[in-house]
């Protein structure tokens, strides 16, 4: 093991299926996936239990479906077995890294993922084993982001880390606005108050009843999620 010495014993990792899609316009980039797994790798020698909700956004948002007429709950499960194909491809690039990784689904799936039996996930944890979780909450009506929460908390993660495109929190959109502003640091009733775009509203006020830290950091800069993981300044923390 390191002689770095990491600040948190357990993180999950929320990625949303845009962090697969890579420079792609749609779908799996298998390098970047690859590219997350080695990542990944650096942290759990590190002696972190990692636990990751991945999101489907790369192949189908419920939402996507709504706007061309079809019925909410429909498009949700479509959007929540995309999630599972996200998995898929994270699981086969960790494994190639050598990490015993397991797959979990919200929704039974048996011949592919197994169910969340709570202290099955702890135990497989405890074994040094990764853990993805699929298939969100398995319901309707909620994200990924809430998921990640939910989970984190029941699994006893220490933080959430929330990998992006860009720096952290912004005052305005830093793609579109030069005077964009990052915030180091931010409260989540600021977060809550301001409708700023970390997480849904459902999901911030879960980490805020439960006291559980956020870091937003970008994902397409190597080495952050360790940076997040040794408590080095990266992104925005949401306390
Ligand atoms: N979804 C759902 N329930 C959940 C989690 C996700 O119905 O608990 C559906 C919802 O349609 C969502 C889609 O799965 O749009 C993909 O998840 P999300 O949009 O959170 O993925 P991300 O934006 O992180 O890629």
């Amino acid at each position: 093991m390191s002689e770095e010495k990491p600040v948190y014993k357990r993180v999950l990792l929320k990625l949303s299926g845009e962090a697969l899609r890579g420079e792609l316009p749609y779908g799996i980039d298998f390098k970047r996936a690859r590219s997350i797994a080695c990542e990944l790798k650096e942290i759990h020698n590190l002696g972190v239990d990692i636990a990751i909700m991945i999101g489907g956004g790369n192949i189908f948002r419920g939402s996507e479906g709504v706007a061309e007429g079809m019925d909410r709950v429909t498009a949700d499960q479509i959007g929540l077995l995309a999630t599972v194909i996200n998995g898929l491809a994270l699981l086969d690039a960790l494994e190639k890294e050598g990490l015993a990784t397991r797959l979990i689904s919200a929704i039974e799936i048996k011949a592919v993922a197994e169910p969340f039996i709570r202290r099955r996930v702890l135990r497989h944890l405890e074994k040094g084993r990764i853990i993805i979780f699929t298939a969100g909450l398995g319901s309707p009506y909620f994200t990924t982001d809430t998921a990640a929460v939910l989970r984190a908390l029941e699994i006893k993660a220490e933080v959430i880390l929330k990998a992006t495109k860009v720096d952290g929190i912004y005052t305005a959109d830093p793609m579109t606005d030069a005077a964009a502003r990052r915030f180091e640091s931010i409260k989540y009733l600021e977060v809550m108050q301001q409708e700023l775009k970390v997480m849904d509203s459902t999901a911030i006020s879960l980490c805020k009843d439960n006291n559980l830290p956020i870091i937003v950091f970008n994902l397409n800069q190597p080495g952050n999620i360790r940076k997040a993981v040794l408590g080095q300044k990266v992104g925005t923390r949401v306390s």
